[in-house]
């Protein structure tokens, strides 16, 4: 029987969960307390002394079974999160749809869930509260409020995927599996716990999870828990922009950002994350369609995996050039300066956007920097060039430029030029100043700027996999 199946057959005895779990005892399993942050060893050892259940569960067990570095590690528990934070000098509760005690250890945090119980099965267009207080509300199907307390294995059964469901019982060092996480963590499956449709109608970000964690783990996504998935996409459009904010980072700043990319518009989720992007991409410009995104996103995995800072401000930058430059070459062929029709064009698209996902003040600020300094590349001239190079924001310019070239637009003497001239002792700068580069003109390329560059032997670029090392600094 799948775990599927034996949720659902569970879930009909009377809202009642009752089976036996794997134990999976500490000499046949690879966890070890040395790799676990010693900050999670401490809270959970002080739960258990105080005569509370403590395990480890979510990504820190998974990544540990795969003999990965897990990111964090999170604690569950039957303590209320009142008790939770009585044992503790430094804890406060935060969330509203979820209760959760952070616990301050030394410069760590580390969050501890009590155990939670699902209550199933709300139909579609029902709106109630389960329990007096409003511990559970859904609205639709969705989740709005999920506080009822449970045991363990209701706990287990709650979670979005099985190999999520695994955990380390610190009282005895083993592990504990009641959705045979297991067993799909062995074949490398992401599989919902109980019914793919009704889990994403609940949680629509569980999409998103389901697609992040198979480009994390190089896992398949089982065809029960995918099938749903090209259809359900516009699901994610009731998300607080918040939100999936937090979750856009989670997945192009992971360290998989290519991968992801790829399978976000395989199953048509990207589309309702980034209406314009996905549009620009669905067009094809001088007869291809445009690389920028993809060479983006693999840049920043080449970035992560260098362990070299990246923002979301160059992110954005990226995943919005196409549909920006869209805007605006015709307010561009209308007579406005590239400068103007780049903040113009920027305000449309940015506004549009941020209906969708929140991007803060503090990246979308230096993203349009990053955007309206790329006509000053063309401006070679000794000040105006000596002043660029001073900018705050020049590295980051300077490498989105970098990106516009490798992606195919005409601006490889630009960058070739830019690149010397960052080089060069102060005497060679004056005599490049001299010579100024051919094509400095090509920016954001009108139709009238292509088709001159379309005369010209065109560069496609190198295979997009390629990482280009582009900073974003
Ligand atoms: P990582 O931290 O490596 O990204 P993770 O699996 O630990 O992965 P978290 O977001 O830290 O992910 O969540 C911790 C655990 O909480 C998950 O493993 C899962 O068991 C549970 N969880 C998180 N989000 C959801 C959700 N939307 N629905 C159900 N369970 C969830
Ligand atoms: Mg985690």
């Amino acid at each position: 029987m799948n775990a599927q199946d034996s949720f659902n057959d569970r879930l009909k005895k009377a809202g009642k969960t009752i089976s036996t779990p794997r134990v999976i005892p500490r000499a046949e399993h690879s966890i070890s307390r040395t790799n676990i942050s010693d900050s999670a060893v401490k809270v959970l050892y002080r739960l258990k002394d105080a005569g509370y259940k403590a395990y480890l569960v979510g990504g820190g067990v998974r990544d540990m079974l795969l003999g990965r570095e897990p990111k964090d590690f999170d604690i569950a528990t039957d303590a209320h999160p009142e008790e939770v934070q009585e044992q503790f000098r430094s804890c406060h509760l935060i969330g509203r749809r979820f209760r959760l005690a952070h616990v301050r250890v030394g410069r760590d945090v580390v969050e501890v869930a009590t155990f939670r119980a699902n209550v199933p099965a709300v139909e579609e267009g029902e709106t109630r509260s389960v329990k007096k207080g409003e511990d559970r509300h859904t609205e639709n199907g969705r989740i709005m409020r999920d506080n009822v307390y449970g045991t363990l294995e209701e706990d287990a059964w709650r979670r979005d995927f099985t190999i999520n469901a695994l955990y380390y019982n610190i009282a005895d060092f083993s592990v504990v599996d009641y959705t045979g996480g297991l067993e799909d963590l062995k074949a490398g499956w992401i599989r919902l716990i109980g019914d793919p449709v009704q889990r994403y109608r609940e949680d629509p970000v569980r999409m998103l999870r389901a697609v992040r964690f198979a480009a994390k783990l190089g896992f398949r996504i089982h065809p029960d828990t995918e099938d749903p998935l090209f259809d359900l996409g516009y699901l994610l459009e009731d998300i607080p922009s918040a939100r999936l904010y937090e979750e856009v980072l989670k997945l192009f700043m992971g360290g998989c950002a290519l991968e992801t990319f790829e399978l976000l518009r395989h199953y048509r989720l990207f589309e309702h994350l980034f209406p314009q992007t996905e549009d620009d991409l669905a067009q094809e410009r001088e007869g291809f369609p445009s690389e920028l995104v993809a060479r983006a996103l693999a840049n920043t995995d080449a970035r992560v995996a260098a362990g070299k800072p990246v923002t979301p401000a160059f992110l954005f930058a990226a995943l919005l050039w196409g549909p920006m430059r869209r805007q605006a070459e015709p307010l561009q062929a209308g007579g406005e300066s590239e400068t103007q029709a780049i903040q113009e064009a920027g305000d449309v698209v940015v506004m549009r956007q941020v209906q969708r996902i929140a991007l803060p003040k503090r990246f979308s600020m230096p993203m349009r920097e990053i955007w309206t300094m790329q006509p000053r590349f063309t401006q070679i001239n000794g000040k105006r060039s000596l002043s660029l190079l001073m900018h705050p924001r020049f590295r980051a310019a300077y490498d989105f430029l970098l990106l516009r070239g490798e992606s195919g637009e005409d601006v490889q003497d630009l960058c070739e030029w830019w690149t010397k001239f960052q080089e060069v002792n102060p005497d060679e700068r004056q005599t490049l100043l001299r010579a100024p580069v051919a094509g400095a003109k090509a920016v954001i390329g009108s139709e009238a700027l292509a088709a001159t560059a379309a005369t010209k032997k065109r560069r496609r670029p190198r295979k997009r996999r390629k990482p280009a090392g582009a900073a974003t600094e």
